[in-house]
């Protein structure tokens, strides 16, 4: 069957509606009957609470809290918790049912889930986050656990956020649950490869394009937006394989520098300047910090927030490859035209996966009560994240569709033949 055109979506994009879209054409191209299709589309349970908490100047503000789980088919589900001023039900439902696909995509035995909490972290004391980190533990306690549902970092939230969680859980069980979260501090059964995980797992991602459309690495130019845990990591380890990136940026701003920015100053200058890369002189600050989507490279990072590429922006995207760091970058209406335009896509639920498939080692090393190498990690997720490519490649020579659709066509058939096998009611 080949590739159908996504039904355009209406008004602005909605995240959830973004997903359907694709799922329905990759569900199309698989033939996927009517049953497992209403099984599959639909989150399994979605947890809405209120959170009362005390600000430090002694007033009480309550807080909307979400956690949505997709699917539990494959396994327990998993997923991360986003600290963020736009959260909202919709946004957490996509995202959840996108971590249902990137667990099967990459072949790790979890469920999709998701979390999420209204509010700037930017402008909240450190005591203030946890308290509502703590609050939202206990609200969810009896949805969380390390059968159940494991939760991870996300945007605005990390190894600081998680250890609270996990303290807080524990303490409702009365023991130490350390396999109830991931992205946990060292100390507290962290992995070692969890930090630098989903930027590596991009790296990986873009180095096996790459190789399929014949660019070098040594000659390639990258943008990557977005400077965060994902962005950053992705940047430096690209650059570290012989990549030239000439633009990165965060909230202050897009950098540019056509001789290459040095990645590892960049980062060394963000953690010294309160997290942004205002006033870095390593780049020239671009005017309009959107224009980096737009540069004359060869590929393009997004690595920050969802629809960032749309109808208003994407006939003017040079790029010859786009590796998602972030989830749900593209909006569906725009792979029409990227598709047309011959871009390749490394698709979110591709080459973002590296951040949860180093959160199953680290659950698994939980478990075991046992800890691995920093090689061990790196070699097995630089494993797990090429097979993953290679399966997608091949499907999307199978099928005859994109790369995105591929990745969908993967990961539904896996969940899908599962649930065949288990049943339901
Ligand atoms: N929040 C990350 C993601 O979107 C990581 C999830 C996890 O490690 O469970 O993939």
């Amino acid at each position: 069957m080949g590739y159908i055109e996504p039904a355009p979506i209406k008004d602005k994009a909605n995240p959830f509606e973004s997903m359907m879209s694709r799922f329905n054409i990759a569900t199309e191209a698989l033939g996927l009957d009517e049953e497992v299709y209403n099984v599959l589309k639909s989150p399994s349970k979605q947890v809405s609470v209120s959170l009362p908490v005390t600000m430090d100047d002694g007033s009480i503000k309550v807080f909307e809290g979400h956690r949505v789980i997709h699917s539990n088919i494959l396994g327990p589900s998993k997923g991360g918790v986003r600290y963020a001023m736009d959260v909202n039900i919709d946004e957490v439902k996509a995202l959840a049912a996108w971590m249902t696909w990137k667990c099967a995509v990459v072949d790790i035995p979890y469920g999709g889930a998701k979390g999420g909490i209204r509010c700037n972290p930017r402008e909240m004391s450190a005591g203030e986050i946890e308290r509502l980190t703590r609050a939202y533990t206990q609200s969810m306690a009896g949805v969380f656990g390390p059968d159940r549902d494991i939760p991870a970092p996300d945007m605005g939230t990390g190894p600081r956020e998680m250890a609270w969680l996990m303290d807080e859980y524990s303490r409702s069980m009365g023991t130490t649950v350390n396999a109830v979260v991931t992205g946990k501090p060292l100390v507290l059964g962290g992995s070692l490869g969890r930090v630098e995980a989903t930027g590596r797992g991009v790296m990986v991602s873009a180095l096996a394009a790459m190789e399929k459309l014949k660019i070098n690495p040594y000659h390639a130019t990258i943008a990557v937006q977005g400077f965060g845990n994902v962005g950053s990591y992705a940047a430096l380890l690209m650059a570290e394989r012989g990549c030239t990136i000439v633009s990165v940026s965060d909230i202050s701003g897009a950098y540019y520098n056509e001789n290459g920015i040095d990645i590892k100053k960049a980062i060394g200058y963000r953690n010294n300047n309160n997290g942004t890369l205002e006033g870095f002189d390593g780049a020239e600050l671009m005017k309009d910090p959107n224009d980096l989507l737009t540069l004359d490279v060869d590929v393009l990072v997004p690595a920050a927030i969802e629809d960032v590429i749309h109808l208003g922006n994407v006939n003017d995207v040079k790029a010859k490859l786009i590796v998602e760091g972030a989830n749900g970058p593209t909006s569906a209406e725009a792979d029409a035209i990227i598709n047309e335009k011959g871009i390749m896509v490394a698709p979110d639920i591709l080459a973002n996966a590296g951040g949860v498939t180093v959160s199953y080692f680290e659950w698994v090393q939980n478990r075991l009560g046992y800890k691995w190498t920093r090689e061990r990690v790196n070699r097995r997720s630089d494993r797990i994240m090429k097979d993953a490519f290679d399966k997608v490649y091949q499907a999307s020579l199978k099928y005859k569709v994109p790369m995105r659709i591929a990745a969908y066509i993967v990961a539904i058939d896996k969940v899908a033949e599962t649930y065949k096998f288990r049943g339901g009611f």
